[in-house]
């Protein structure tokens, strides 16, 4: 067997075997680097940029072999310099070929869509490097909680831990950010081997709103906002007196997109808490909404929620999802008889002529599920108004109540809100007043005097 076809065949029985199994990936940081260590990634990051430029900068090198380039030619002012690549390994610069040639596929497709395509375009900074292949490009011990990579040599890891001992360890990717190196391994598992998660109901209705976030046809609502500290804006008053290119403003541009992460981390977590509890359902409903429309009406409210990253997330990571098209009515909808009513945005309950009382979000919610599963008014009759279990109140609670930045409340039967603050007045939730300052000071307060609110 030639080797051509020897890896032909793993690759085949490779893509059979991950049919049975599910993909997680596991972030693991970089510790405990030297002055050494930190120049080498440093260099790594800077070539990968010179090879990713060199390429792009006419597609036609990307025939050759590129993992055996050894200089490459990086413009410097008005002319060019030749450069030498010294720490990255021959499978990296292949992958960096590799992904340059995905995305101009990508952009292909696009332009053949009808979509106006430009030509891709050299970068700034390039901030992750991929490794293909475990053993070769990187490896890891557990035992001395370390990892190797090719060429750069090996580092103490964070986070080892979270990875069982049952996976199949695959390609990974170096990823820069401005809290530090990562590491995001990708790992698969056998389905047999992943615990499903209790459910504790069927089918439910979302609906996206903006004052409050998530409503659950069931009555729970969930509000969540992670607004732009103070610091942040700080930092970007600052960044725009700051002289251009020089090493303050540099510093400056470095400690807000350090800001920036810590945001997106909260973010991204709420996101997270969100996604988890709607997990322990069947079936979950939402309608295809335009979000981006929204933020040109409510600012940064939607900005700042994230919503548009929840709702694409929940289209891939939930085993069955089922969105309502975006045309469809729901909110002047009546839940039990299908008549359309003329509600303003003040009216937050909807009463209507057939004796169906409820509050607008809810039966918005309600008529998502009732479109999603597709019944006809007269079949979701019987369904009613599904009540909120004890059970879900507790997962509801467990499950979000461990962010700062999520208010849940229950919309009981009656109609009456059960409000289950959970939302600090916090350090995370900022854009209030600063507390330490004694009452007495003769300056103005910071936070509301000085900047007005954001949204
Ligand atoms: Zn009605």
């Amino acid at each position: 067997m030639t080797k051509t076809e020897r890896i032909k065949n793993t690759l085949r029985e490779t893509k059979d075997r991950r049919k049975t199994q599910r993909v997680f990936v596991y972030e693991l940081k970089l510790q405990n680097l030297s002055k050494r260590k930190v120049a080498l990634l440093e260099r790594a990051f800077l070539e990968a940029k010179w090879l990713y430029n060199w390429l792009v900068s006419d597609t036609n090198r990307l025939d050759a072999t590129v993992h055996k380039v050894k200089t490459v030619e990086v413009k410097v002012g008005d002319h060019y310099e030749q450069r030498e690549l010294t720490v990255l390994g021959s499978q990296i610069k292949q992958e960096i070929a590799n992904r340059i040639k995905d995305n101009l596929r990508a952009l292909s497709q696009l332009k053949r869509n009808g979509h106006n395509v430009g030509a891709l375009k050299p970068k700034c900074f390039v901030n992750s490097i991929p490794l293909v292949q475990y053993g070769k490009t990187h490896k890891l011990d557990f035992d001395r909680k370390k990892i190797r990579i090719q060429i750069l040599g090996t580092f103490r890891v964070l986070g080892l831990h979270q990875i069982p001992d049952d996976v199949e360890i695959a390609n990974a990717v170096l990823v820069r950010k401005p809290s530090g190196y990562y590491l995001h391994v990708t790992c698969y598992r056998s389905k047999d081997r992943c615990v499903p998660v209790d459910k504790i109901g069927d089918a439910v209705g979302v609906d996206f709103g903006i004052s409050s976030k998530l409503t659950l046809s069931n009555g729970i609502k969930i509000d969540f906002e992670v607004r732009e500290s103070l610091r942040l804006k700080r930092l970007q008053r600052k960044l725009s007196r700051k002289r251009m290119s020089s090493k303050n403003r540099k510093r400056v541009r470095f400690l807000l997109n350090k800001e920036y992460e810590k945001l997106n981390r909260r973010r991204r977590d709420a996101q997270n808490k969100v996604l988890a509890f709607l997990k322990h359902y069947g079936t979950v409903v939402f309608q295809d909404d335009y979000v981006k429309g929204w933020s040109s009406l409510w600012g940064g409210a939607v900005h700042s929620s994230g919503i548009g990253g929840l709702k694409s997330r929940l289209r891939h990571s939930l085993e069955t999802p089922i969105s309502v098209e975006r045309m469809e009515t729901t909110t002047r909808e009546c839940f039990a008889c299908g008549l359309r009513h003329d509600l303003s945005l003040s009216d937050r309950v909807i009463v209507c002529e057939c004796g169906w009382e409820c509050d607008r979000d809810v039966n918005a919610a309600l008529v998502i599920m009732r479109k999603g599963l597709g019944l006809s008014p007269h079949q979701a009759v019987g369904v009613g108004r599904p009540e909120l279990t004890p059970l879900e109140r507790a997962t509801a609670a467990r499950i979000l109540g461990s962010n700062p930045c999520i208010r849940v409340s229950f919309l009981d039967e009656g109609g009456s809100l059960s409000h289950r603050d959970r939302m600090r007045p916090s350090r995370y939730c900022s854009d209030q007043v600063d507390t330490r300052r004694p009452a007495s000071c003769p300056y103005p307060r910071t936070g509301q005097a000085r900047y007005p609110r954001h949204n």
